[in-house]
């Protein structure tokens, strides 16, 4: 069954968030060969379209006004309600970020439909989207399908590969003038924490410290490997409770969960709740003295051995590989 499914368009800093690629990919499936329509709600974003065209929207639907120019629930959700309003979709796919989990449930709950979070896979299979979604801190799998309603989904960012970009593919973009009511919370500023380098829900490369890394310092050979390899450094809840570092880099259950190409373990011992946030790594390299600690369980390559001697070491060796190739 062909179905009409609206993708939201996640933008960030005047360009659009890598998982909103991969909810047009996510869409695709849900589609089932129906028509794919990209969101883009803001203020001065229609300049993004053509990039939601390119991955794979056969058009957009842009919502912009004053008062959407900072994410806020209120605001977000009459703009996303007037284009479901607009367009009758059969389904909705938006990212499973910070502001995805805020805003899809509201809008599913006020349709009555039905809600997929945190998805992982999209499959169709006999006429029913089944999504794949990790359970118990990702020791678990459950398969869900939506049974009532529009099919709501969010997908976890790095998981559903986008499709391919096409920069010649065309589509319409078309602009919706939504009257937003008063807002009954309105940001005054938003302060930005000072990041340096890649952001880590971006990552391909994460390189992470734990207790092991024993001070504030203890992480400048793990930023030193990060860079080389161009990747972002994160770290454990033992790191961040000693003051190691901010806990904006804590990965976990309670932290940030990652998935990028390669998770670098350098000092952390590997407990469930850390487990949880970074597991589904594609490549996991463990970097630890203990050779019984449970990281090595998850590992894909173990290094037993003193961080201190062993990232220094694989810092240089692939800025040699860096100049040779
Ligand atoms: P430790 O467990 O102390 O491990 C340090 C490791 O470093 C050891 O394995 C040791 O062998 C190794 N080491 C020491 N020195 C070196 C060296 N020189 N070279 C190499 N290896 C060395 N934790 C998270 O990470 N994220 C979460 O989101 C999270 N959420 C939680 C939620 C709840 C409700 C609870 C109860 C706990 C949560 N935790 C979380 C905490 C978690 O249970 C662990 O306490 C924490 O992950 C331990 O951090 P760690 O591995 O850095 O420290």
């Amino acid at each position: 069954m062909a179905r009409k499914v609206l993708v939201l368009g996640e933008a960030r800093d005047g360009s659009l968030r890598n998982v909103s690629y991969e909810s047009i990919a996510a869409a695709k499936t849900v589609s089932e060969g129906g028509e794919i329509v990209g969101v883009l709600i803001g203020d001065n974003v229609s300049g993004l379209a053509q990039d939601l065209i390119s991955y794979g929207a056969d058009r957009v639907a842009v919502v912009e006004n004053e008062k959407l120019k900072q994410y806020t629930a209120d605001g977000f959700s009459q703009a996303l309600l007037a284009v479901i309003d607009s367009e009758k979709p059969e389904g909705v796919i938006t990212g499973h970020t910070a502001l995805g989990k805020d805003l899809t449930p509201k809008i599913a709950a006020k349709l009555s439909s039905g809600l997929v979070s945190d998805a992982t896979n999209v499959e169709a299979v006999g006429g029913n989207i089944v999504f794949t979604r990790p359970i118990y801190s990702g020791k678990a799998f459950e398969k869900k399908i939506v049974t009532d309603g529009l099919i709501f989904a969010t997908v976890r960012p790095n998981n559903i590969a986008p499709l391919e970009k096409d920069e010649n593919r065309k589509g319409e973009i078309t602009s919706l003038s939504v009257d937003i009511k008063d807002l009954r919370t309105i940001i005054k500023d938003v302060v930005k924490k000072v990041s340096e380098g890649v952001d880590l829900s971006e990552a391909k490369v994460i390189v992470s410290g734990g207790r092991g890394v024993k001070s504030a310092e203890g992480f400048d050979p793990l930023k030193e490997l990060a860079k080389v390899l161009g990747g972002a450094v994160g770290a454990s809840r033992g790191a961040c409770d000693a003051d190691y570092c901010d806990y904006s880099m804590q990965i976990g259950q309670t932290g940030k969960v990652v998935t990028p190409d390669l998770y670098i373990a350098c000092g952390i011992s590997g407990a469930i709740q850390h487990l949880a946030g970074m597991s589904n790594s594609k490549v996991i390299v463990a970097i630890n003295k203990d050779p019984e600690a449970n990281i090595f369980n998850v590992a894909d390559y173990g290094i037993v051995g003193d961080l201190f001697e062993v990232v220094p070491i694989l810092t240089e060796e692939v800025k040699k590989i860096r100049i040779h190739s």
